[in-house]
């Protein structure tokens, strides 16, 4: 029996643009996305025999072949040709279906961690695309760090990640399906578009007020219709001093962004008073 636990990331995004839709149902996006330190501890352990097994204590999680690590450790096997029991226990930090990538981070740690049991039968690039035919935002788990994604996620090109701030994330208590958030996506209705390459720039200055004047996340006016606690969590945090509140990827988690401790601390205290899964944290 072989084990090794490892930490999986969320990610938030600091901007979300959508190109355009494909004959596939999928959109074209262009987004940047960013590893933030609020993870999920995922414990891989292989044995003689064969099947895989998935815990999880999160009631929305399921523990059989829905389970999106089941399917990365599924695909992992067929791919290196290899057969063996696999364990999988995620325990669950990061809200789920909230936008922050949830799914695809455990199914990209359980990728990385098969490919070391197995003693590295795939290289990177190998293991990204991999990555891709498990879900669209699991090879930008894989990498982490902060990354421009376009196509429907596969053209990854990392930059400097954000730095030298603080983050608080209030999820509310609902989950949102992005299937629903895409096909409700009427492109004629986005009023701002976010400007990637300024914000770029601006991410790697560490100048957030310059993140906050380009960026957007043009789904944010479908999720927030439909459930306008978003825009008064982002008002929240923007009267408490964020310099940038937003919704990240389809929602309904919402991150204010802040250059001062005192002030990030403070807006903390009061959602986590009025909003059950709310975080902070240093970047
Ligand atoms: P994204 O930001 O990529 O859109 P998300 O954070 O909105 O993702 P997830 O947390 O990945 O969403 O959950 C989406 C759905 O996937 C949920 O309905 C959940 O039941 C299911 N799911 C399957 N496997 C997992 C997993 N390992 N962790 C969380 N959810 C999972």
């Amino acid at each position: 029996m072989k084990k090794i636990t490892a930490v999986s990331n969320a990610k938030i995004n600091l901007s979300l643009d959508v190109l355009g839709s494909r004959s596939d149902g999928y959109h074209e996006i262009r987004m940047i996305m960013q590893s933030i330190p609020l993870s999920d501890e995922i414990t891989v352990e292989i044995s003689e025999g064969d099947g895989i097994e998935i815990l999880c204590a999160h009631e929305g999680v399921p523990e059989d072949g829905r389970n999106i690590a089941h399917k990365a450790a599924k695909l992992f096997l067929e791919r290196t040709e290899n057969l063996a029991h696999i364990k999988i226990t995620i325990d669950k930090t990061i809200p789920v279906a909230a936008g922050m990538a949830g799914g695809s981070t455990n199914a990209a740690a359980v990728l990385k961690v098969l490919n070391t049991l197995f003693d590295s039968p795939l290289n990177e690039k190998e293991l990204l695309s991999l990555g891709l035919k498990v879900g669209a935002d699991v090879p930008f788990c894989i990498m982490g760090g902060c990354a421009i994604s376009e196509g429907i996620g596969e053209i990854l090109t990392p930059i400097k990640p954000l730095s030298g701030a603080f983050i608080v994330v209030a999820t509310p208590d609902f989950s949102v399906s992005t299937k629903w958030v895409y096909s409700n996506f009427i492109p004629e209705r986005i009023e701002k578009h976010p400007d990637t390459e300024k914000v770029k720039d601006a991410i790697a200055n560490g100048d957030i007020n310059k993140i906050a004047r380009y960026t957007a996340n043009v789904l944010e006016s479908v999720t927030e219709r439909k459930y306008p606690v978003i825009a008064e969590y982002k008002k929240i945090m923007s009267e408490n001093g964020a310099v940038l509140s937003m919704m990240s990827g389809s929602g309904p988690s919402v991150f204010g962004i802040f250059d001062n401790k005192i002030k990030a601390q403070k807006t903390y205290s009061l959602m986590k008073d009025i909003n059950n899964e709310t975080f902070i944290i240093e970047i």
